[in-house]
């Protein structure tokens, strides 16, 4: 087994670990799950996918928080 840490704001849903558990082998088709409890993730390439969408919100609302009240400047 081998570890990864995609912790980028990714918890278990159950123990509120962010450290996930992958075969040796593994896919982007292979199930993870959670180091501590072994909750199923689902497959690692849908997680690696929601892991970026998240990272991609947060910068989102980082930079819409940086030039808020600045004029004429709008993020849709
Ligand atoms: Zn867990």
């Amino acid at each position: 087994m081998s570890t990864e840490n995609v912790s980028v704001n990714f918890k278990c849903p159950k123990c509120g670990c962010a450290i996930i558990s992958l075969p040796d082998d593994h896919t982007d088709e292979s199930h993870a799950a959670c180091k501590e409890c072994g909750a199923d993730f689902g497959p690692y390439g849908d997680i690696k996918k929601r892991a970026v969408d998240l990272v991609k919100s947060e910068v989102n609302r980082t930079i819409k928080e940086a030039f808020k009240g600045v004029k004429g400047f709008k993020i849709t």
